[in-house]
């Protein structure tokens, strides 16, 4: 049997991804990913269409989402993946944080309004084409106008933290996340957790604190991480017993660092967070036979 590639977090048109969910799933497939978990910013959305083109493409799509959760005031990414669709809870915290995009919004294009940018929300608008407006919504805009050369300067001179479009945000706690992960049947993983900057007292004060929430597992292997985050990342797996994952992060096809399923390998001494996907398949079967 031919090796399985996992690439488990992957953006569409539905946040803020250049490729609509079928090109996203049809590309994947084109660059031999076995298994990949479409994990839009905050949506659903995608999942639906995603499927109907892994079974088309004849690869397995994992059901998946990257939640915006506010930690000790810091904003983080938590990817959810195996969880049922359908779920009540989750859907209504996804639409909770749809609500807080929408607000955030507002803000943000008040604030770039006043550097001069024109009509900005309705610009991020057109370029989420009426789906959920993220912050490479308003970079497009900026750069559109001639406020900023590419991406990078959008955020390093307007969107980033302090500066002039920055919106602080409360987004939902992790516990809440966590919590309407697993009711869901899902499992949580901290997403890109080097990209946030942390002390190595505060990484491990959230290693500690998502593990005692539940949580199971971090990605070690991240798209435009160095070889130096994994070997770091594989330690503290090690250390706090949590599960490995391995997502490139693909947003757009124009960057030519980051590829669906280019991904180095997960080093040996860990345990792969899709050990734990199978597991409540497993337990569905194993209790249906119980009677
Ligand atoms: P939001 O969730 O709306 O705050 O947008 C965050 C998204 O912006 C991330 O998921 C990245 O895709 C993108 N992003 C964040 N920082 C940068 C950056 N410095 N340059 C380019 N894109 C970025
Ligand atoms: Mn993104
Ligand atoms: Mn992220
Ligand atoms: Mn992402």
């Amino acid at each position: 049997m031919a090796t399985s590639v996992y690439d488990l977090h992957a953006h569409s048109t539905c946040s803020d991804g250049a490729l609509s969910p079928t090109d996203l799933v049809t590309r994947a497939a084109g660059r031999g990913v076995t298994h990949l978990a479409l994990t839009d910013h905050d949506t659903l959305a995608g999942l639906a269409e995603a499927q109907m083109a892994a079974t088309h493409n004849g690869i397995e799509l994992i059901n998946g989402v990257e939640i915006s959760v506010t930690w000790q005031r810091k904003p983080l990414h938590i990817v959810g993946l195996g969880f049922d669709i359908g779920d009540p809870v989750l859907n209504s915290l996804l639409e909770e944080l749809q609500l807080t995009r929408r607000q955030r919004a507002e803000k943000i294009a008040a604030k770039l309004a006043k550097k001069g940018v024109k009509e900005p929300l309705e610009h991020a608008s057109r370029h989420a084409q009426g789906r959920l407006i993220t912050r490479p919504h308003f970079a497009r805009c900026l750069i559109e106008q001639g406020f900023a050369t590419d991406f990078e300067s959008a955020f390093a001179n307007y969107l980033g933290q302090g500066k002039p479009g920055f919106v602080s945000t409360e987004w939902v706690s992790m516990e809440n996340a966590l919590e309407a992960l697993h009711g869901a049947g899902g499992v949580a993983i901290i997403a890109h957790p080097r990209r946030y900057r942390l002390t190595h007292s505060w990484m491990r004060r959230l290693l500690e604190a998502f593990k005692a929430m539940g949580g199971e597992a971090v990605e070690v292997v991240t798209g435009g991480g160095s070889p130096g985050d994994v070997e770091a990342m594989t330690q503290l797996a090690i250390k706090f017993d949590l599960l490995a994952s391995v997502g490139s992060d693909f947003h757009d096809p124009i960057n030519p660092w980051i590829e669906l399923g280019k991904l180095a390998p997960l080093p040996a001494a860990l345990v792969p967070v899709w050990k734990a996907l199978s597991r409540p398949v497993q337990n569905k079967l194993a209790e249906s036979t119980l009677v």
